[in-house]
């Protein structure tokens, strides 16, 4: 492996990289927009366009029977322990060109680096068919598929036109009682991906290794008063409910601002019978809190509920809640990490560890061997949206510090 990538080297492929994903961008759902779901006819493009990179990288391309792109790059031996690279291909509806499709390209340009070059590790580029949950309501499709998780229940589930998991892998010409052959073993997978935050550009950082993803809490709360006039209730009579959910949405913000780490969130507040001369008779509020550490979040929620049960007695309302997911943080590998905060900073740059607010497919990959991953600055923290952008030195960073783990990995 060829450490001391040249710094015109890296930012010439860093340009061709950027590049690809602003093609892969135009394989589109909706002209004037980047939209991809799960194996729609655009998909199709995307594979052909990155499958004839890595063919011409020398890679060995197929596409698994959960529509998972896959270049395979021989070891010296022809066997010998697989690394796994890669990210997703599918985007939320009017997306950026680089959430996940940067993950996928970055890995190409790493084996076309390698300029032929065997190792003794053999690389997998995976380009997961599915991440983002748009098309079915559940995410992780490709990945789930990888760690051989994608059974009858996924396979059944529909989307709004009523096409079934099961049938949109048909009629893409895979077949879906094969999809347990998508399971793959490895030594470890790596992932590229773009921060979709603010926190590296506040740092002014390259690149960010991750140390976990946030685990996450997501509730519905409703607090219930009593509707009545808006002019001849006095202030002392009433039971607003709306006026107690809105205090309550001050205490989780203190709570988030008192805890090192945490991030809570209400993003939605319906009120009823939600007219300007009528007392809110009851008020239903999101409710969604993450932190990289399952007690630390856990109690947390607990004082914000806490916090919901005293503002209602005080005000004489009732307060219920509904948990609508707990999903317990995910730590990336201790080991893979540590071998990549030192590629970072062989590659000339500072090591910053933090935490992904975000889900992401290395999250699912970790149930089924060593993940690491690494972050690349989101100018203006910018995602999920046409302006997502990145920059050129970010990512011949990114390809330096992948050339740097490459080369410790097949030391380690
Ligand atoms: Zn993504």
């Amino acid at each position: 492996v060829p450490t001391g990538t040249s710094t015109e080297q890296s930012l010439a492929l860093a340009h061709e990289a950027i590049a690809r994903c602003r093609q892969i961008a135009a394989d589109t759902e909706e002209p004037g927009f980047t939209t991809r779901t799960f194996l729609s006819a655009p998909m199709r493009a995307v594979h052909e366009r990155l499958g004839a990179w890595m063919e011409h990288a020398g890679m060995k391309v197929s596409i698994d029977h959960a529509g998972n792109l896959r270049g395979r790059y021989p070891s010296s031996s022809g066997d010998g322990p697989r690394l796994l690279i890669g990210s997703h291909l599918d985007t939320v509806p009017h997306a950026g060109a680089f959430d996940g499709v940067l993950g996928v390209v970055l890995g190409v340009a790493l084996i076309e680096l390698l300029a032929g070059r065997r190792l003794k590790l053999e690389i997998e580029i995976v380009g997961f068919s599915e991440e983002e949950g748009v098309r079915f309501g559940v995410p992780f499709i490709g990945s789930r598929a990888l760690i051989g998780e994608a059974g009858a229940e996924l396979l059944a589930r529909r989307d709004v036109a009523g096409v079934s998991v099961a049938d949109a892998i048909t009629a893409f010409g895979l077949d879906p009682a094969r999809i347990g052959e998508a399971a793959q073993d490895a030594l470890g997978y790596l992932e590229f991906h773009i921060e979709q935050g603010p926190v590296l550009e506040d740092r002014n950082l390259p690149l960010g290794v991750v140390q976990a993803i946030a685990g996450q809490s997501r509730l519905d709360v409703v607090f219930e008063g009593k509707a009545n006039h808006a002019g001849t209730t006095p202030m002392a009579l009433r039971r607003d409910a709306l006026a107690g959910a809105a205090e309550w949405i001050g205490a989780v913000e203190r709570e988030a601002q008192a805890v090192s780490g945490l991030v809570a969130t209400v993003g939605r507040l319906d009120a009823s019978p939600g007219a300007g001369n009528v007392i809110a008779g009851s008020a239903r509020a999101s409710l969604d809190v993450r932190h990289a550490a399952d007690t630390a979040r856990c109690q947390s929620l607990a004082r914000i509920l806490e916090q919901a049960g005293e503002i209602a007695t005080r005000r004489f309302l009732n307060v219920s809640w509904e948990q609508r997911l707990d999903q317990p943080a995910v730590p990336m590998d201790p080991s893979m990490t540590l071998l990549l905060d030192h590629a970072v900073a062989q590659a000339g740059h500072p090591v910053h560890r933090m935490t992904s607010g975000a889900g992401h497919d290395a999250m699912i990959v970790a149930r089924r061997m060593p993940v690491a991953m690494l972050f690349v600055r989101s100018p203006g923290g910018i995602s999920h949206h046409p302006d997502e952008a990145v920059l050129a030195g970010d990512v011949a960073a990114a390809l330096e510090t992948g050339m740097c783990f490459l080369a410790n990995l097949e030391k380690a």
